[in-house]
């Protein structure tokens, strides 16, 4: 094993390295460059990983995926549930402001939610879970 490797890969050399999220959005080609990192995904393509990494092997360079933010208008609904006392309903991704000290509307682009339709039948589908 190389110097300059995580820790995690001292520890589970053949792991399969995928980095998501807002870093990997804004700072793809850095985490690539991270030794041991296989796969970088942005905001779009993290919620497609098991596309990605079907038939993916291991290589020197990680592959970047990684979408302009332009094009970040998909909304992907989650919640969750049973984890924790409270459950987490998400019903707006990015942001249209720009607080100096947040990187929100960089990473994960302009604002966007579902009707609010949508956003009632998930909160009463959590209810029923509870
Ligand atoms: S803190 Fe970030 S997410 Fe919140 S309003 Fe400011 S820019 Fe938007």
């Amino acid at each position: 094993m190389q110097a300059g490797y995580p820790k995690f890969i001292h520890q589970s050399p053949d792991a399969f390295i995928v980095v998501v999220g807002c870093y990997a959005q804004l700072r793809p080609q850095e985490i690539s460059s991270i030794p041991g990192v296989d796969l970088v995904l942005g905001i779009n393509e993290k919620f497609d990983v098991a596309r990605y990494l079907a038939g993916i092997e291991k290589k020197k360079k990680a592959e970047i995926h990684s979408c302009d933010l332009s094009g970040s208008d998909s909304f992907v609904s989650s919640y969750s549930v049973g984890d924790r006392t409270r459950s987490f309903l998400k019903i707006q991704d990015g942001c249209d402001y720009g607080c100096s000290y947040c990187t929100v509307p960089l990473a994960r682009g302009a604002s966007r939610n579902p009707a609010i339709e949508i956003l009632s039948s998930e909160a009463l589908q959590l209810l029923t879970r509870c």
